[in-house]
């Protein structure tokens, strides 16, 4: 089969991007090496969608992350993705770090933040009365929010999709050729050509572009490891709140979830292995101790889960948006991390407009549909509305997780729709059954006889997450 645009790699990145190509009369297919998307940085991170204090000023970062939060409140919206614009606070300890907070805000001016101050003690206790007594003051940028990140990655591939973008998935791209007028682009089952190629590989978009002898920049993973806690004491702090900066990232965070849980971290070590997403002990209590000076005394009997996501630091410290150089046709968006989610819809955008230079995109499709509906949820609905959706549709009513309130209605919605869940984690991410606190324990059962029956395929035969991870061993009776 033969593409106008192929897009390797389906994180937000891939996917927004994906969405914006949705507008042109082209045909365009998304290769993913996973089971689904959202499965790499895009799945594991702070879900922060910073306001652009941060970032070098005249870098690519700065300008498209406080470009991207500007559009990120009307894109998650269309999309029906949680967000919320909870505003951030960097928070100082001591004379020293005002000072670092005094650099940030001027760094924030200087890239065209709009809404930003310092603020004193009382001031910044009057916000977060249950920060630590020896906070002095902090950075206060109110368009910052929160985003949910996986929900953001598959409502933009759903949209794509619902606009005839086509997904593959399990599609490991193992070569990339360029054949003069289109790439020839394979994985070990299937080959497939475009005459253009963006390159959205996240921790791999460096092995990408060496299959085409680009070997200009390396990515290199670091590990940020979190503690999850549940709703309980998701409303610890309003704001999400920073430390400090240091040379290895933005420090440990203490923030309100767009689902209403509270986040704590992440850890920074460099590690070699771009698989290497283990928790380990000695991170989880240093990212521990190390929200405790903000927020100290957090009860972690209220954790429900930890886990690790896997930054692709590149070699030049700034995003990699650039035309190949020896292959124009193809286009690498690379060394997307932080503050890669907030900038995601500036990205599209910026690689829209590239290849609106190249000639690519000439004809608009007036047919496109920017909006996504969410997914009904009983649970959040009010009496009325509940009843007339069940008496509607009685699998509505069927409570299958019970920590989350979610129905079968919902998960059934979750299989069928763009992009449809494949397999139990699939299921979660989209609508949340196995996200409470007893972790799958009780509904993983029904999810796992729901997916059987919905995709046609025998119980032993789901997965978790893909080939090889399949949840049922044999029968016991
Ligand atoms: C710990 C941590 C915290 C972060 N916090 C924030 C934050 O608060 N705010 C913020 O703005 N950003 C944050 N980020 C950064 C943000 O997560 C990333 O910028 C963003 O997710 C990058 O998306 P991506 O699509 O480029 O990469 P990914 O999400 O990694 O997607 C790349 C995709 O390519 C696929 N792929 C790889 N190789 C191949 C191949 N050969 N063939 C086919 N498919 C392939 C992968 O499976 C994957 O699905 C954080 C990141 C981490 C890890």
């Amino acid at each position: 089969m033969r593409y106008d645009i192929a897009v390797i790699g389906a994180g937000v990145t891939g996917s927004m991007i994906a969405r914006e190509l949705a507008k042109y009369n082209l045909s365009v297919v998304v290769l993913e090496k996973e089971n689904d998307v959202a499965m790499g940085s895009s799945k594991a991170n702070s879900g922060i969608v910073h306001a652009g204090y941060d970032a070098r000023p005249g870098t690519l970062k700065a300008r498209l992350n406080v470009a991207g939060c500007a559009m990120m409140p009307k894109v998650a919206s269309e999309l029906g993705v949680p967000y919320r614009q909870n505003g951030s606070l960097v928070v100082a300890f001591c004379d020293e770090e005002m000072a670092a907070v005094q650099e940030l805000y001027a760094r924030g001016r200087l890239n065209g933040v709009e809404h930003l101050y310092v603020l004193g003690r009382e001031q910044l206790f009057s916000l977060e009365p249950h920060l630590s007594p020896a906070a002095v003051g902090a950075l206060y940028a109110p368009d910052a929010g929160i985003v949910c990140p996986y929900s953001l990655t598959i409502a933009a591939m759903g949209n794509a999709m619902d606009n005839g973008v086509e997904l593959k998935r399990n599609f490991p791209v193992m070569s990339l050729a360029d054949r003069g007028a289109s790439f020839e682009i394979s994985s070990p089952g299937e080959t497939v050509e475009a005459a253009f190629v963006i390159n959205a590989a996240g921790l791999y978009a460096d092995r990408v572009a060496a299959m085409v002898g680009d070997g200009f920049f390396t990515i290199r993973p670091r590990r940020g490891e979190y503690y999850l806690f549940d709703r309980s004491i998701g409303n610890v702090v309003r704001q999400t709140v920073f430390q400090a900066p240091t040379a290895m990232g933005k420090g440990v965070l203490v923030t309100p979830t767009a689902h209403g849980n509270l986040l704590i971290g992440p850890t920074a070590e460099d590690i070699d292995d771009k698989e290497d997403k283990k928790t380990t002990a000695a991170g989880l209590e240093k990212m521990t101790l190390a929200a405790a000076k903000s927020v100290p005394g957090l009860p972690l009997n209220g954790v429900i889960t930890a886990f690790t996501g896997l930054r692709a630091v590149g070699s030049t410290g700034d995003f990699i948006i650039t035309q190949s150089p020896t292959h124009p046709r193809l286009i690498h968006a690379a060394a997307i991390e932080s503050p890669g989610l907030a900038s995601s819809p500036a990205i599209a955008a910026y690689v829209e407009a590239m290849l609106q230079g190249m000639g690519v995109l000439t004809h608009k499709r007036r047919e496109f549909n920017p909006y996504r509906a969410p997914i009904p949820c009983p649970g959040k609905m009010g009496e009325d509305e509940r009843y007339s959706l069940i008496a509607h549709d009685p699998a509505y009513g069927r409570i299958v997780c019970r920590c989350e309130e979610i129905s079968e209605g919902e998960i059934r919605d979750a299989i069928r729709r763009n992009p449809p869940a494949a397999d139990t984690d699939g299921v979660k991410r989209r609508v949340r059954a196995g996200m409470g606190r007893c972790q799958g324990g009780f509904c993983l059962p029904l999810v796992t006889e729901l997916l059987s029956a919905e995709l046609g395929i025998p119980m032993d035969q789901v997965t978790k997450r893909g080939p090889g991870s399949e949840i049922l061993s044999g029968p016991v009776k």
